[in-house]
């Protein structure tokens, strides 16, 4: 039975036998714990020696930001190689798909983070943390300048500088206002732990105010209307989040307000969840309305005041505005400015996003990788490098290309250009010689590089970038951290493809996304899933493979377990409502 079969029949099994499906969370879920806890017997402690006094000087790495990406990196990388420095403002890692629970209370905010000095100690090797903010990169003299963003009364300047051998940047993005006016000023964002913080204090605070006496009816709905910009993953969630704690908590400890609250969504696409498959947004539109959320798609914010939120209709073109009690503001994400001085340094400036190669590095600059949210892949186009693959593929220099010829290059062809690949899928095509049929169908002995250049040119039309998830960044920092761990083994026995415009090998293997699926958790104990395959799963079986996908994937035992109680303590007491 394939993987796909076993899932679809476990979602019916899940259906049909809902409290099967809670037996078996519990057991996937211990079993993660227990598959965990191996894994961590493996963890060398850090020794004991000081690493300036080992000769010759280690390669000085120096890692910016504890997010998914550096995380990763540094969870894999063995430091005993490498003088190990790691400067980020915030000191500890925090798990950001779990924050719009964090916005109702449904999980504590400390349970999803992890100090970083946790994370480092358990490392092969000595790594050093600094909790400081990079403020200037500068790539001419290899350095990085840092100031501590720790302000109180404590003595010295908090600023210094680190120089590097090699630079991993994995500063993540910040949120992205597209300069409408009044957005900074009146919205609360959902980016960072404090951010969730803030919302939860927020809308207690909306309630409380709300049922103070002296209001009219009108002033006490514009305190309770929630508005939500963003119908992605992220502003669904919470928009559903907001809806449960509303229903399950607030409606009894507010009894005299409980018919004038109301959540909109604004979405300037023409769904929500357009990312997804479509089965899934028509049916988180659909629970949406059947729960009264108000969706409001093609519509565009153009100004946010401390009372009212004024959009633009795509389809009329007309503005209006409605009062709030609070916004939240979740779209999409923009370019840090650390990030863009050192774009217009190294020749990027024009750039929305900084740009690095399918080896992570990053483009126009020696020794300095980007990976996560603050870069993006530029993918080379096969295209560019025609010539060369033909002419390294003609072995015999006929002028001419044979299968057989064409058959050698082709896995070389397929790491370095994988669009190529899926082409070949999305057109049906079974086998790369296939791109040798002329137009009746027919194998052409040969092709000359005319003939070449037309089976190939529309191979770059599937080349896509990369999401800004968290599966991203952590799977960039994974494969980084490998190739530092193998940089001496594959510098004299490369494991990369053929350089068609140049000699040998890449030193390694490109980088390679893996999608393993995505949900999205629609309120009322539903969630929709779309995992590889065109598997799409929705409702209530769809929300415990959820809970024990987001228990499994925690990143220690501490938070696991923190976070499996927050969940048991909802069930049981709900939700707690104090302004802290
Ligand atoms: P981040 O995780 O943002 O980390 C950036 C790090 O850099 C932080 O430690 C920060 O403190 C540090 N930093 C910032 N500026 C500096 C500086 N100047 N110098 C040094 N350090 C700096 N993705 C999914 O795949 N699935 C989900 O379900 C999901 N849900 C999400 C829910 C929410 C609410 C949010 C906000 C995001 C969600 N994402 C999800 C996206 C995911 O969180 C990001 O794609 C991911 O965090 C990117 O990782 P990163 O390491 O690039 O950046
Ligand atoms: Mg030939």
């Amino acid at each position: 039975m394939t993987i796909w079969s076993f899932f679809t029949r476990a979602s019916r099994a899940f259906h049909d036998y809902p409290h099967a499906s809670k037996l078996l969370v519990l057991c996937t879920v211990s079993g993660g714990l227990v598959a965990y806890s191996e894994s961590q017997s493996d963890i060398v402690s850090p020794p004991s020696v000081d690493i300036n006094q080992s000769e010759p000087r280690k390669k000085r790495v120096v890692v910016l930001g504890t997010g998914w990406a550096g995380t990763s990196f540094l969870k894999d990388l063995d430091a005993s190689m490498y003088d190990v420095q790691v400067v980020s403002p915030l000191n500890y890692f925090a798990f950001t798909p779990l924050l719009p629970s964090v916005t109702c209370g449904t999980v504590e905010a400390r349970s999803i983070v992890e100090p970083v000095r946790n994370i480092i100690k358990k490392r092969k090797g000595e790594i050093q943390f600094w909790e400081a903010e990079c403020i200037k990169l500068d790539a001419k003299n290899k350095q990085v300048i840092c100031r501590s963003n720790i302000n109180n009364n404590l003595v010295g300047n908090g600023e210094f500088h680190l120089e590097y051998d090699y630079l991993v940047m994995a500063v993540g993005a910040q949120v992205n206002t597209f300069n409408t006016p009044g957005v900074l000023e009146n919205c609360y964002f959902l980016k960072e732990v404090e951010d969730a913080q803030k919302i939860r204090r927020g809308v207690i605070d909306c309630f409380e105010k709300a049922i103070l006496p002296g209001l009219t009816e009108e002033e006490r709905r514009t305190n309770l209307h929630f508005v939500i910009v963003g119908g992605g993953p992220t502003g669904v969630e919470f928009a559903a989040e907001l809806h449960d704690y509303f229903q399950e908590d607030l409606v009894n400890l507010y009894p005299s307000v409980k018919d004038l609250v109301k959540i909109t969504l604004i979405q300037s696409g023409d769904h929500i969840l357009n990312m997804f498959d479509e089965r899934i947004s028509s049916f988180a539109e659909q629970k949406f309305t059947r729960d009264g959320i108000d969706v409001q798609t093609g519509c565009r914010v153009v100004s946010v005041s401390d009372k009212e939120i004024s959009m633009k209709m795509k389809s009329k073109g007309e503005v209006f505005s409605i009062p709030h009690g609070l916004v939240v503001w979740s779209t999409g994400v923009g370019t840090r400015p650390v990030v863009k001085d050192f774009m217009e340094q190294i020749g990027q400036g024009k750039r929305r996003i900084l740009a690095t190669d399918e080896w992570l590095r990053v483009k126009g600059c020696e020794d300095v990788y980007a990976i996560g949210d603050c870069a993006t892949i530029d993918q080379r186009k096969i295209m560019e490098d025609i010539a060369s693959i033909f002419e390294a593929a003609d072995v015999d220099k006929s002028g001419t290309l044979t299968i057989k010829e064409f058959k050698d290059v082709m896995d070389d062809i397929i790491i370095r250009y994988p669009q190529v690949e899926l082409y070949l899928k999305n057109q049906h095509l079974g086998d790369v010689t296939d791109l040798f049929k002329d137009s009746e169908g027919n194998y052409r002995p040969e092709v000359d590089i005319e003939q070449f250049k037309l089976a190939l040119s529309h191979v770059d039309s599937q080349t896509k970038n990369l999401p800004a998830t968290a599966q991203v960044a952590a799977q960039q920092g994974t494969y980084l951290s490998r190739c530092f761990n193998r940089r001496n083994e594959c510098k004299n026995n490369p494991e990369g493809p053929r350089r068609f415009r140049g000699r040998g090998h890449h030193q390694f293997l490109p980088f390679q996304y893996k999608h393993f699926g995505q949900f999205a958790p629609l309120g009322g104990e539903q969630a929709a899933a779309e995992l590889p395959g065109d598997w799409v799963s929705m409702g209530h079986s769809t929300q415990w493979l959820w809970y024990s996908v987001y228990a499994s994937k925690q990143v220690s035992w501490r938070t696991r377990v923190l976070v499996v109680s927050d969940w048991t303590r909802r069930f049981i007491f709900g939700r707690d409502s104090s302004g802290i």
